[in-house]
This record gives C-alpha cells, sequence and structure tokens, in this order.
C-alpha cells in the first residue's frame, strides 16, 4: 500500500475537533436561565428543583417500631413480662412502662419512651397475659430512631435536582406541598429542507418525485419534550437564507432553538449563513461518526442555538451528545455520568480510522455472565432503522479499524445516555 492509498483509508479530518473540545466549548455558553415558579409537590414530577430544602421536621418524627411485636425494657427480657396495653399505627400507648411489663406494638407505631427494644411476635409465646421471650434480640432492635430517615434542620434536597418519585415522596413525607422549581426552558424545533414533507399535512403515500416525509422533528421533540423542557414544532422550513431568517425571527421567545439538515457545505445549505447574519455562530467539524458537521452558537434573541445534521441518524446521535448535555447545563442539573459496559461483539465490524464512530447495536446478557452485542446491520446515517432496532451504541475509539468478531468492543445502553427516549 502507497501512503496515498494509506491516506484513502482513512476518515480523518486535520480541523476536526473532539468531541469533548466540542461539549467544553457548548457548555460554556449554556447557562441556567434564573426563572423560577412555585408548585404543588403533586405536580412536579420530572421538574428542576431551584432551591435547596430543608427538613423542617425529622421523619420518623418519634420513635417507632420496625415489627409487629412487643416493646420492653431489654435489661428484663429473660423475664415474663406483663403485658399492660397497646400502641397501634397512630394510637400511640398513653402511660409508663413499670418494671417487668411489656405493651403490643405495631409497625410504625410508637414506642414508650422507657421501652428501649421491639421484640417480634413470632419469637415469643403469650400465656395468660403474659409474655414470653424465646429469642431475646439485641438491645434496641427493632425501634427506628427519631429523624433515622432524616433530621429537622439537615438538607433534604439540593438546587439543581430532577423531582422524580422519590424525591417527591421524599418532600411529601416532610410535609411540603410545594416546591420551586425551575421554569420549563422553551425549545424550538426546525426541519430544513426543501425536499421535505409533513406527515401531519400530508398523510399517505402521496409524496412528490425528490420528496420525503421530515423525520427529525418527530425524532428530536421526542428525545427532548419532558416537564421540564418545552418543545415547540416550528415546522419545516424551505432551503433559503431568507426562510431560514424568518424562522429564527419567530423564535424570539424560546430558550434553545434547534435546526436540523442544512449545515453541510452543499448548494442549498443556509443554516450557517443565516446563523452568522443573526448572531454568534460557530461551524465545527467534529471528529466522529455519524455527526461530523454541526453548528452551534446563539442567536440575536440570547438563545442558544444548535444546527444538527440532516440525516436521522446523526441528529439523534449529535442530539444525545451535545443537545442533552447543553439542556442539563441549562436546567443547573450536572453533568451525566456516561455509564459504559464491555460487550463481546459476534460479527466483524468495518470502519474506517480517524473518527469516533457509534455503531447502533443490540446489547443482551448481564454483568456475571458477560454481556454480548449485536450490530443492527447497515449503519448509514439515513437508515433510521438501526435506532428503531438498537438497545444500545458500539463506541469505537477514533484510531480503531472496526472489530473483529469475539473481541471486547466498548457499548453505551441507551438506557445510560437517553432517558429511555430511543
Ligand atoms: P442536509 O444536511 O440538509 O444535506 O441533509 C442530509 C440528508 O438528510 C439528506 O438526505 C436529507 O434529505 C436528509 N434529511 C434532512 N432533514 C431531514 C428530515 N427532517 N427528515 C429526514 N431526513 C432529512
Ligand atoms: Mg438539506
Amino acid at each position: 500500500m502507497t501512503p496515498a492509498d494509506k491516506n484513502c483509508a482513512s476518515d480523518a479530518d486535520p480541523s476536526a475537533l473532539s468531541m469533548q473540545e466540542a461539549l467544553d466549548k457548548i457548555l460554556a455558553l449554556c447557562v441556567a436561565p434564573d426563572q423560577t415558579e412555585t408548585i404543588d409537590v403533586k405536580a412536579a414530577m420530572h421538574r428542576i428543583s431551584a432551591s435547596d430544602t430543608f427538613a423542617d421536621i425529622s421523619v420518623p418524627p418519634f420513635r417507632s417500631s420496625a415489627m409487629d411485636g412487643y416493646a420492653f425494657k431489654h435489661a428484663q427480657g429473660e423475664d415474663a413480662l406483663t403485658i399492660i396495653g397497646s400502641s397501634l399505627a397512630g394510637h400511640p400507648f398513653n402511660g409508663d412502662l413499670p418494671d417487668n411489663s411489656c405493651i403490643r406494638i405495631t409497625t410504625g407505631a410508637c414506642v414508650p419512651d422507657d421501652a428501649d427494644t421491639v421484640v417480634m411476635q413470632e419469637n415469643t409465646t403469650v400465656s395468660s397475659g403474659n409474655l414470653y421471650i424465646n429469642k431475646l434480640p439485641v438491645h434496641g432492635f427493632n425501634v427506628r430512631d427519631i429523624g433515622s430517615d432524616q433530621a429537622a434542620g439537615t438538607l433534604l434536597l439540593s438546587a439543581g435536582t430532577e423531582l422524580k418519585a422519590p424525591e417527591l415522596a421524599l418532600l411529601a413525607s416532610h410535609g411540603f406541598n410545594k416546591v420551586t422549581v425551575r421554569k420549563p426552558l422553551t425549545v424550538s424545533v426546525i426541519s430544513t429542507g426543501d425536499e421535505l414533507h409533513d406527515a401531519v399535512h400530508e398523510p399517505g403515500a402521496n409524496l412528490k418525485p425528490g420528496g420525503i416525509y421530515d423525520a427529525n422533528r418527530a425524532l428530536l421533540i421526542n428525545m427532548l419534550q419532558s416537564p421540564a423542557v418545552q418543545c415547540t414544532d416550528s415546522g419545516i422550513c424551505a432551503d433559503s437564507l431568507d426562510a431560514i431568517t424568518a424562522a429564527f425571527d419567530q423564535t424570539v421567545d424560546s430558550d434553545l432553538v434547534i435546526t436540523s439538515g442544512g449545515v453541510s457545505v452543499g448548494d442549498a445549505d443556509f443554516v450557517k449563513d443565516a446563523l452568522a447574519k443573526t448572531g454568534e455562530i460557530a461551524m465545527w467539524k467534529i471528529a466522529m461518526k455519524p455527526g461530523r458537521p454541526l453548528t452551534f452558537g446563539k442567536l440575536s434573541s440570547g438563545a442558544v442555538f444548535f444546527g444538527l445534521p440532516g440525516n436521522p441518524v446523526s441528529a439523534a446521535i449529535t442530539c444525545l451528545f451535545f443537545v442533552k448535555p447543553a439542556l442539563r447545563s441549562m436546567q443547573g442539573l450536572g453533568s451525566k455520568e456516561l455509564i459504559t459496559v464491555e460487550a463481546i461483539i459476534d460479527s466483524n465490524l468495518n470502519k474506517l480510522p480517524g473518527r469516533i464512530e457509534y455503531q447502533r447495536g443490540v446489547l443482551a446478557g448481564n454483568a456475571a455472565d458477560g454481556y454480548r452485542v449485536s450490530t443492527t446491520g447497515l449503519q448509514d446515517s439515513h437508515v433510521l432503522t438501526s435506532l428503531h432496532k438498537a438497545n444500545c451504541l458500539i463506541e469505537l475509539p477514533l484510531d480503531s479499524q472496526g472489530a473483529e468478531a469475539g473481541s471486547t468492543v466498548t457499548v453505551i445502553p441507551f438506557s445510560a445516555i437517553g432517558d429511555n427516549r430511543i
């Protein structure tokens, strides 16, 4: 092979940024807007807390029993104990516990101050009003201390926490019915391309020659939409500088504007020019596949702007690796650790060196027996079915020339990166 041949067999572009370099530049421009609102806890699923919340009360608020059984003084546990009453959940025992006595107690009920241990009822015998402990628990057993979940005055939830079921339950368990959250981010999603048709307005197989249905708005909106991120479908935009500029003008209320298509160097690629006309532009090649061209910047409205590549798989992968972290940053959330696993690939994977590559795969197996991964087949960036079939991305390093069947590859499960959206 001559050096010239070798050059042909590389996909490297010296002007391309690494993914980390691109992400660093993006995150530097993505600051969280500071608008907040106070809403009902029961309506706050997936919203982002905007302030630290401190516990007003201790949970549990009293010493409570972890078992159905009997509360007693441990030092007297070898003796017969007179059962003098009961403490049921919500109905505490009122009174003192004289020596050699005990009370019946249920799970979650208040343990009297002068009892120190609860024995589970399965380890006892009751006869003629007396309790006999067959198996003495250790001192203090089955008694939940005050504040053993969370003590009054301590930090319950920090600002910048996504509120999910456990967090909402935590707030509810401390008596909060309101929570202060960040206002939802507003995102406009625009598809560009004269070839694009909208299945909503032109359903059925009625395409004109050269036309295709728009996939990217459905893809991107559904990857991003959540209670904390309100996406607006801003339609399809023609391939002209005027049309794209006019579309940008419609997005003044958005925190983030995303287009797809029109970011290469083709005759109909006007997104970069439109951005240069209205805002600040950075157009990069990123040493990744799919998704080499990416336009990023700010519109004159102040909105953060992403011009994603047009091919749906490229749009999806760049959305996962760049738009989602940008949105996290704009919500005051920390970066998400990327969890990867090592898996054995079951067939040869082809690749040219020069770009990190994310091929779509199907991951199976488990940590004990090992993970296996197989390809979804054709990996071209227009092949949306490769995303549909996949549950993971197979990450092939920049310099690799693919992977041989039976070798170990690094895999990113979609569940670790995509919030179960893809
Ligand atoms: P472009 O980046 O505009 O050159 O587009 C690259 C490829 O992606 C072309 O084959 C386009 O037809 C296709 N494409 C662009 N936008 C979309 C879209 N919204 N849905 C499906 N395919 C698209
Ligand atoms: Mg186009």
